[in-house]
């Protein structure tokens, strides 16, 4: 079966934030028909909304995937939730959030799904580690992310360094 494009913004701003993004990609790349193509460096990022809470740690994954895009949401939520998600408070403070930003090139305008996730363009934590992955990639409109990344407004990101295996040892 065909294999679609998909790409998942993660967030986390609770209980070990990077260690929560590392569990879900590992958890992406365990999806029935899907493959995890890769992932992206890790940001800080200022919270949107509410500001009497932690920063945030983003990043995002490349799925191949033959998962219909509800499906993927499905599995996307199941996560979320096998994660501890509580939504107390909109934009608020969360262990994971997964946000299903570009499928290939389709528009998807459903009551519980929009792609591309409309808040896309207005995010540096979400283009500049979509950029990472491919610096070609567009909206289905054929806007450029790196144009968007210019115009958009500044959560002070930063980049984080990967992570050191802890299992492996200096030769
Ligand atoms: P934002 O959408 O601004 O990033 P959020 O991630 O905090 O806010 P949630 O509370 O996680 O919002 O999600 C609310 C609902 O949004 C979900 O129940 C889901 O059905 C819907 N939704 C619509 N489009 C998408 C999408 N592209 N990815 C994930 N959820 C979506
Ligand atoms: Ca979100
Ligand atoms: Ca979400």
């Amino acid at each position: 079966m065909a294999l679609t494009d998909a790409f998942i913004g993660l967030g986390s701003n609770l209980e070990n934030p990077g260690a929560q993004l590392a569990r879900a990609i590992a958890e992406l790349a365990t999806l029935p028909n899907t493959e995890l193509a890769a992932q992206s460096p890790f940001y800080r990022s200022k919270p949107l909304g509410p500001q009497d809470q932690p920063d945030f740690i983003n990043g995002c994954a490349w799925l191949k995937t033959s998962l219909p895009p509800l499906e993927l949401l499905d599995q996307l939520q199941a996560i979320e939730l096998a994660h501890g998600r509580e939504r107390l408070q909109h934009w608020g403070p969360r262990t994971l959030d997964l946000d299903l930003l570009l499928y290939g090139n389709r528009v998807i305008d459903h009551p519980r799904l929009h792609v591309p996730h409309p808040e896309l363009p207005d995010r540096d934590f979400v283009l500049r580690p979509l950029l990472d992955l491919n610096p070609h990639l567009a909206l289905p409109d054929g806007r450029y992310l790196s144009e968007l990344l210019g115009r958009c407004p500044d959560n002070r990101l930063q980049r984080l360094e990967p992570a050191r295996n802890p299992g492996s040892l200096p030769d």
